[in-house]
């Protein structure tokens, strides 16, 4: 588990104080500075950090509410995770309707990032099944915001990055499945025009994909990667167990270099076994979540994640660029990971899954040349008119962010005058 006011890529370190929560519907602590809630730190970068402010710590608002076994409407409070949902609702035959890459993720965090998974495009993002949730705003208020009441703070609040206020519950509705396996489908493919065909034909025949993409690869295995697409199969929910294997320790060096990257990519690529295969769900989606603090191989630098959306027209010339231009560094990341969203109507002023590919990639913090790496991937990203996830980002400039995301005007009338962010300031001050 990340340390309460540690981010998943540990970088930046910033000193703030930790205020913990315990009941929903207590006052928020009489602290001076300012706010910003922190749900489980599964963010990679400072967006759920505060440097000299205060952390509302939301774990101990972990208590379901209520649950109506006949629609799957969810109530519970904000700091309860994804993994305790899932080990409520599955064997009553419901699933989150939306999940990404990690189950150690708060309700509350999953609400402001706007979270998005394997589903784009069918579900689109977590925001689009959020019926409701109560905001606490700095002055005392509490208000119910939805799509029929207190609309523009509900669309703030979707995807507004903790800015907004807190929110003490929220209402989800999970979906129906059949059981609690997955029946999966592994194909390998060569080059990015396959990718992009297998993702256009599995849109209709399956719920979730998503492929790994060789990022250290170059000359004729450029573009190479692993295709995984699934559907929900029946079968008993496993039991689920603490991380079969962790880290135990931060090593002085990161773990990831130029050799040990392009061994792992190659070992992935070739050991990855086409075929179709029914598997828990555990190890469909969460694949991470087996290696606990898998985050500390970086070593005590930490790590930056680099995760961009470019348009449907501009994407496979803009992704292979982003791609050639890693792997000239020789600095790329083995966790690299390709996923077509859908054209949808966003769900919150500030939601980052738009029309597009989405490319995510980690990079051991190197200094400065990690830093200039990433503004070359950023004019990449911007030539072509896309954006990058705030919710991995430590780093991004201000002018960036206000071209990712030309809509952050009508943002700050929501903003509540307490709560701020590392990020924040970042995007707002740069
Ligand atoms: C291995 C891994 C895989 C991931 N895969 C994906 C993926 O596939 N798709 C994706 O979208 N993301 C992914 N993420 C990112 C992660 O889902 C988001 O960063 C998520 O928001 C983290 O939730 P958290 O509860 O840890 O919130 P934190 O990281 O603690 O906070 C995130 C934001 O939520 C705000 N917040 C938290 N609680 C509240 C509250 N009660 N009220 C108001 N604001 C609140 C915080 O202020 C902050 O701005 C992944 C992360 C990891 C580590």
């Amino acid at each position: 588990m990340p340390t309460a006011g540690e981010s998943w890529g540990r970088y930046p370190r910033v000193r703030q104080a930790i205020v913990p929560l315990h009941w929903r519907d207590d006052a928020i602590p009489a602290v001076s500075g300012s706010l910003l809630a922190y749900g489980n730190g599964r963010s990679y970068g400072d967006v759920c950090l505060n440097e000299g402010g205060n952390l509302l710590h939301t774990r101990g608002l972990d208590r379901l509410i209520a649950f109506d076994s006949a629609t799957g409407g969810l109530r519970c409070e904000a700091g309860m995770l994804f993994s305790d949902i899932l080990a409520f609702a599955l064997p009553r035959g419901w699933f989150l309707p939306v999940v990404p890459g990690t189950r150690f993720i708060s309700v509350g965090g999953a609400i402001a990032n706007d979270v998005h998974g394997k589903n784009h495009h069918r579900a689109g993002t977590f925001g689009e099944h959020v019926r409701c949730f109560e905001l606490l705003r700095s002055d005392g208020s509490r208000c119910i915001c939805s799509r029929d009441e207190n609309v523009e703070l509900f669309t703030a609040s979707v995807g507004g990055l903790g800015l907004t206020g807190l929110v003490t519950w929220a209402e989800i509705a999970l979906m129906r499945v059949p059981g609690a396996r997955m029946s999966t489908e592994t194909e390998r493919f060569g080059t990015l025009p396959e990718f992009f065909s297998l993702s256009a034909d599995s849109e209709s025949s399956h719920a979730y994909s998503v492929a790994w993409i060789d990022c250290a690869a170059a000359g004729r295995n450029f573009g190479r990667g692993v295709f995984l697409r699934a559907n929900h199969a029946d079968g008993a929910p496993p039991t689920l167990r603490a991380p079969r294997a962790s880290v135990p320790f931060t090593p002085p060096l990161s773990l990831i270099n130029p050799l040990t990257l392009r061994t792992l990519n190659s070992l992935y690529f070739h050991r990855a076994r086409a075929g179709r295969r029914i598997v828990p769900y555990a190890s469909y989606f969460f694949p991470l979540d087996a290696i606990g603090d898998w985050n500390r191989v970086y070593g005590p630098r930490g790590f930056l994640q680099y995760q961009c959306v470019v348009p449907p027209g501009q994407a496979q010339e803009a992704i292979a660029e982003l791609l050639r231009r890693v792997a000239a560094q020789r600095d790329g990341s083995f966790l690299a990971v390709l996923k077509v969203f859908d054209d949808r109507a966003p769900a919150g002023i500030l939601s980052f899954a738009r029309a597009g590919t989405t490319l995510a990639l980690d990079f051991p913090n190197r200094g400065a040349a990690t830093f200039e790496l990433l503004e070359h991937l950023d004019d990449i990203v911007a030539a072509a008119g896309g954006a990058v996830y705030p919710a991995k980002d430590a780093r991004m400039k201000g002018a960036r962010f206000r071209r990712y995301f030309p809509q952050w005007e009508r943002m700050l009338a929501h903003v509540d005058p307490r709560f701020s962010s590392s990020f924040w300031r970042r995007v707002m001050e740069t």
